[in-house]
């Protein structure tokens, strides 16, 4: 996917303020926060959603989810986060590389989503 956003990230070919690297996964500040501690957790392979995700992607994700805690409190958000993966169309997913926004840092966050 050479001309995907996050892709471009990874390969170095677009800025981002990194906060974390591994072999499998990225992880770098929204370029536009919603809140004092707002990340992005990326695979750096491209996968494009969890609507197409399958338990081949699984090592991946497993990586994703279990070093969100760890940069999330480096970050500071020490009081506990959301993590929400907007996937396809009725998600609102935007960039089609699968991403987990960590937000926090600051107040409680509103309650969940309501119709
Ligand atoms: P989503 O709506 O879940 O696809 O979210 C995409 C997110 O990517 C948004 O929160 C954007 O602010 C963020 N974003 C878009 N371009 C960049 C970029 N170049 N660097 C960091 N974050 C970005
Ligand atoms: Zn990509």
């Amino acid at each position: 996917m050479s001309d995907c956003l996050f892709c471009r990230i990874v390969r170095g070919e677009i800025p981002a303020t990194k906060v974390y690297e591994d072999e499998l996964v990225l992880a770098f500040k929204d370029i536009r926060p919603v809140a004092p501690v707002h990340l992005l957790v990326i695979p750096k392979r491209h996968i494009e959603s969890l609507v197409t995700a399958t338990s081949d992607d699984a090592e991946v994700l497993g990586r994703m989810f279990s070093v969100i805690g760890k940069i999330a409190a480096e970050q500071g958000a020490t009081d506990g986060f959301r993590t929400i993966v907007n996937s396809g169309r009725v998600g609102g997913q935007e960039v089609y590389h699968l991403h987990a926004h960590v937000i926090g840092g600051g107040a409680q966050l509103p309650a969940m989503i309501k119709y």
